[in-house]
């Protein structure tokens, strides 16, 4: 199997022997044109790297979409902690709402139970008055 190769450097993809890549441009072989990562020193060398560079394009465009959905789990993380946030702020006032509410409520009962005494005064100024009229009106008979 012979292939001859048009190099180009590409220092993202390193080779098993450490050394960076090239993309090597098939010519001969079953698909001439082929684009795909081996070792520098080939054809001198031991190094059997042989990677399409179309399955790099598809890692990379895997990678990218996994950082979109970091980020969109970011923004989601962002959103929820706000939202807990505004809960927190809600149950507080509600909480206030209803110690405002209970205070309130005593405070009518207080007002309830003073005009509960004063009727009471009322009837007991009126109940002497009928007794004084009873006894004052025995005593003329
Ligand atoms: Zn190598």
């Amino acid at each position: 199997m012979s292939q001859g190769f048009a190099n180009s450097r590409n220092s993202e993809v390193k080779c098993s022997c450490g050394r960076a890549a090239v993309v090597h441009t098939g010519k001969n072989g079953a698909n001439p044109g082929t684009k795909f990562y081996g070792c520098p020193m080939w054809p001198n060398t031991s190094c059997k790297m042989f990677v399409p560079v179309d399955d790099k394009k598809v890692v990379d465009e895997l990678q990218i979409k996994l950082l979109e959905s970091y980020t969109t789990i970011g923004e989601f993380e962002m959103i929820q902690k706000f939202n807990e946030d505004r809960i927190k702020d809600l149950e507080k006032k509600n909480k206030d709402l209803l110690q405002k509410v209970q205070s309130l409520k005593t405070e009518l009962w207080e007002q309830k139970l003073e005009v509960m005494r004063a009727n009471q005064k009322h009837l007991s100024i009126a109940l002497f008055v009928a007794l004084i009229l009873v006894v004052v009106f025995y005593n003329v008979n």
